[in-house]
């Protein structure tokens, strides 16, 4: 696999780079601090394509390639690690799975409002009861005249607050376990669905976290996304492309924090000279960089596949534990080489540190990537 960036993706590259320097460097712990979603700065993200990155042209998208996709998350988390959350979300969860399972009339009906921009598109399969255990479903799907009645609720889901639509996992027959699961696209303006408790979160605050209430809320049946009975296997599938979004915000997280480290450890001087020129703080920066460019080529390696639409379950996975794994580890040293100014919010690293947390847990836990990939290598999958 060639490493070597076209000029395409460079231009796309440099694009992003330009975007985050204006609209959201400036502002990031402000929204941190305040847990504000920037609202306008997606609607301009949508004008740029970047909310439609995956769907195809003729739905309103901007075709981009999985390689793209990887580049342009990997670029806004290294300026905002929450905007790119919330980017991901929206193009690999709740459009991707519309864009991967939906009928044509349904992408015709909700992807190009959702590629623009005017809309958001939110994802829900967790629950209180079914975090890693994802088919533990309770929430309910029971079918009346011509609609789906949901009952339950969803846990933790991104953008759910400020979304336009969500793709929701629903039991339609209890009895097929997780083959009983079945995806319904909810618009949150239904009255049968609300938005619960707004999580106060460690880090990732300015990306919207919330949790979604179902209360006989009537979906018309247009609205079954995929066969019946195949969301929970096609939410499996969303998730290997998921994967590698997390994988990529891992990146861009780690290269930020690492940058920030290495313009720090020139600046600041102890012992009459810059902290640089120490070995332990060279063996760091080092290390640092190591673990952000293998990352990035076990996250380009899974999206080059993906484009070859080669099988990716244990690429993404492999990309995910690894590069979330190895930006905690470079937030933790970034933290080290600033010291003290490292602990304050004047410094960015401090922020990293915090958002970090959340790539080995969201999307599948270091833990469950490891039996995805285990089950992979053994043939239990
Ligand atoms: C900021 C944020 C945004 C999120 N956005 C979304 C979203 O948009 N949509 C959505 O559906 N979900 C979302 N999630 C949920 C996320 O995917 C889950 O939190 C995650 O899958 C883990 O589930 P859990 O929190 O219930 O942890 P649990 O499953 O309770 O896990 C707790 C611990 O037990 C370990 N564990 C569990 N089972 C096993 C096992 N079999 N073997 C070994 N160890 C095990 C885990 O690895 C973990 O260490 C989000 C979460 C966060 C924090």
């Amino acid at each position: 696999m060639s490493t070597v960036v076209s000029a395409e993706r460079r231009a796309i590259i440099q694009t992003v780079r330009e975007f985050c320097d204006a609209e959201i460097r400036p502002h990031v712990m402000r929204w941190d601090e305040a847990q504000e979603f920037p609202r306008e700065v997606f609607r301009k993200l949508g004008e740029l394509g970047f909310l439609g990155i995956l769907v195809a042209e003729e739905y309103g998208g901007a075709a981009l390639s999985y390689m793209d996709y990887q580049a342009i998350i990997e670029e806004i988390a290294a300026a905002d690690p929450s905007v790119a959350l919330s980017v991901a979300a929206h193009n690999s969860l709740g459009s991707g799975h519309i864009h991967q399972f939906g009928t044509d009339a349904q992408k015709r009906r909700y992807l190009p409002r959702l590629a623009s921009g005017e809309g958001l598109a939110a994802w829900g399969l967790t629950e209180a009861e079914a975090g890693s255990d994802s088919s533990g479903t309770k929430t309910t799907a029971v079918r009346d005249g011509d609609a789906w009645v949901l009952n339950g609720s969803k846990n933790f889901i991104t953008n759910a607050s400020v979304g336009s639509l969500a793709v929701l996992m629903a039991v339609t027959d209890r009895e097929k376990g997780s083959k009983g699961i079945s995806a319904f696209i909810v618009e949150l303006d239904n009255p049968g669905i609300r938005v619960g408790k707004k999580e106060n979160k460690l880090g990732m605050r300015a990306s919207d976290t919330c949790t979604l209430v179902m209360e006989d809320c009537r979906v018309p049946s247009g609205n079954l996304l995929g066969s019946l009975g195949s969301g929970w296997v096609d939410s499996m599938k969303v998730l290997d492309g998921g994967r590698i979004s997390i994988a990529a915000l891992s990146v861009g997280l780690a290269r930020g924090a690492c940058e920030a480290a290495i313009a720090y450890a020139k600046e600041r001087r102890q012992f009459g000279k810059p902290i640089c020129e120490f070995e332990a703080i060279q063996f760091y920066i080092a290390e640092m960089a190591t673990d952000v460019d293998a990352a990035r080529l076990l996250t380009e390696r899974a999206a080059a596949a993906k484009d070859a639409h080669e099988p990716v379950t244990r690429l993404s996975a492999q990309a995910k534990l690894f590069a979330s794994e190895a930006a905690v580890r470079v937030t933790e040293r970034a933290i080290q080489i600033l010291g003290g100014y490292g602990f304050t919010k004047d410094f960015p690293v401090e922020k990293y540190y915090r958002d970090v947390r959340l790539c080995t847990v969201g999307e599948g836990t270091s833990e469950i990537q490891k039996l995805v990939i285990a089950r992979q290598l053994l043939g239990k999958a």
